[in-house]
């Protein structure tokens, strides 16, 4: 069941008590999901004595009908994404919302993929049914060619017919909702030091950073330690969804805090330790690591005291060819095969969106793109070498899995290797907004935001860096080329003077044994 999954699988000292099901809605731009949020939301604080302020925190919980429900309150399903893809499973159940004047659209398709690759239950609120044009059947019928198929039509997705605007059987979506959650027997251990996610992170200039955090399991109380990848933070002041101050947050609540040095990541996930010695301790350490290897695959195999894991997304021809890969993998009973993590598997090419999915994933954490029987696009295939995203593409299935039992066993690695692109002439020295700028000729090639460049005095190397900017009279531009004049600010080295050269390089990530089996 859902409750089973990952973390909160682990062995507890208390004992797991059911808690409120944590929602993301998700669907295609314009098809309801903020007016279905309001609405709920609205439902809720008219239904409550406390009412009043209320504010977005990232995610709240509304008691409908005596029953309580988180929602995450995500633009889209970016973030959703992102989290996963840090591992993060915040969701135990998608709702996904299609206008029902508009059917099935791209980011529908999207939400459809996430959710099955998340393995969270979907339920379908078939939106805008109050509309002129509106036509659920059609809607019905174009998310069954998605293999979207109803519980009625002989399928197994809950569908509700809905007008978040007009309020239209909201209850027959709630009522669903609840039997959802339910039938998924959601349950966490309350007393212990808590472990969630973050779920957003601001900085506010009086009061300093500020992170929601969604407790999964646990109860955090003001006062605690919790660390957040490398950043320690002492619990000062917790505000629940309504703005309220609150001492404590159980299991699939959200809160937001203060208390953190540096801004968190959303996606992060967070743990209390008992001492702030204990805490530190744990962030120094994930420091150490992170410091350590470079991007890519190199340190893969390393002997890291954790067991590596390798996040995949795949792609493919058709929604048959995922199951034949997964199974393959299945087939294999090996504990080094545990390590994988299908991040997203789902039919089409390989297009840009999977190469971000892929690169936000944190430093240390193995990903690769695979494709089987499907294309790559071509600014796919260039922003995964700008990243150092590994992406392999098959047509033959054996040699997809050797290549992934490879990169398991740490054979696969990958390195840099910078091609050269250009070389230019400071000629003047400015100080800018955020350092020093190097006033310089492109003597030959091009120079691109983004590119390695080193710098040499009388032909000596004097450091390197990464182009930050490039400013051309007025204009901040993306590259330039010879002949021309402009300022760049280089990430990395500032410690410029007249004559100095610069040579500027493309980092590129191969591997050695990379070459597309196609
Ligand atoms: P989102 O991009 O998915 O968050 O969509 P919004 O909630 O912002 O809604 C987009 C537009 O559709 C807005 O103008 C809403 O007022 C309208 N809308 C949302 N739900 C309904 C509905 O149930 N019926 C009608 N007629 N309009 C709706």
């Amino acid at each position: 069941t859902a409750g089973d999954r990952g973390f909160l699988a682990e062995e507890h000292k208390g004992e797991a008590e059911s808690r409120p099901p944590v929602v993301t809605v998700m669907g295609h731009v314009d098809h309801g999901k903020t007016t279905l949020l309001d609405t709920l939301r609205k439902r809720s604080v008219a239904a409550s004595e406390a009412g009043g302020i209320t504010q977005r925190i990232g995610a709240y919980t509304v008691e409908l009908d005596g029953q309580k429900i988180t929602f995450i309150d995500t633009p889209g399903h970016e973030a959703f994404t992102a989290m996963r893809a840090r591992g993060a499973q915040v969701t135990d159940i998608a709702v996904l919302v299609v206008a029902a004047d508009d059917g099935v659209m791209p980011q529908t398709r999207e939400a459809i993929a996430h959710a099955r690759a998340a393995e969270v239950p979907i339920i379908v609120a078939i939106n805008k049914i109050d509309k002129d044009g509106a036509d659920p059947q059609m809607t019905r019928q174009s998310l069954s060619e998605e293999g979207v198929l109803a519980d009625d039509w002989g399928g197994d997705i809950p569908m509700v017919e809905v007008s978040a605007k007009q309020n239209i059987n909201l209850d027959g979506l709630l009522e669903i909702l609840n039997l959802t959650a339910e039938m998924s027997e959601l349950k966490a251990v309350r007393e212990d030091d808590a472990a969630g996610i973050v779920l957003e992170s601001t900085f506010d200039t009086t009061k300093g950073c500020l992170a929601t955090l969604l407790v999964q399991r646990g109860t955090l109380k003001k006062g605690d330690w919790a660390v957040a990848g490398c950043n320690v933070c002492r619990v000062r002041l917790m505000q629940n969804d309504a703005g309220g101050e609150v001492l404590e947050a159980s299991p699939s609540t959200a809160v937001q805090v203060t208390g953190f040095q540096d801004a968190p990541t959303a996606g992060d996930q967070f743990e209390v330790y008992k001492t702030a010695q204990e805490a530190r301790a744990v962030a120094d350490k994930r420091e150490r690591e992170m410091s350590r290897g470079p991007v890519g695959f190199a340190g893969l195999g390393s002997d890291s005291e954790q067991t590596m894991k390798l996040a995949l997304i795949l792609k493919t021809d058709a929604q048959g060819s995922i199951a034949a890969v997964k199974h393959m993998f299945s087939e294999v009973k090996d504990s080094k095969y545990v390590n994988l993590r299908w991040v997203l598997a789902a039919p089409g090419p390989i297009t840009d969106s999977d190469i971000e999915l892929a690169s936000t994933c944190p430093q240390g954490q193995k990903v690769m793109v695979l494709g089987f029987n499907t294309n790559v696009s071509p600014t796919a295939e260039r922003t995964a070498k700008e990243r150092g995203v590994m992406i392999q593409n098959f047509n033959v299935i054996y040699e997809l899995f050797d290549t992934v039992v490879a990169a398991l066993e740490g054979e696969l690695t990958q390195e840099e290797k910078l091609v050269e692109k250009g070389s230019a002439l400071v000629k003047a020295i400015f100080k800018g907004r955020d350092g020093a700028v190097a006033g310089s000729e492109i003597i030959e090639g091009m120079f691109t935001v983004g590119n390695r460049v080193h710098a040499f005095r009388n032909g000596r190397k004097m450091g390197e860096g990464t182009i930050g900017s490039i400013r051309r009279f007025k204009e901040q531009v993306k590259e330039i080329d010879e002949g021309n004049e402009c300022g760049l600010s280089i990430t990395g080295f500032e410690d410029w003077q007249e004559g100095d050269e610069i040579r500027c390089f493309e980092v590129k990530m191969v591997s050695p044994e990379l070459v597309s089996k196609k």
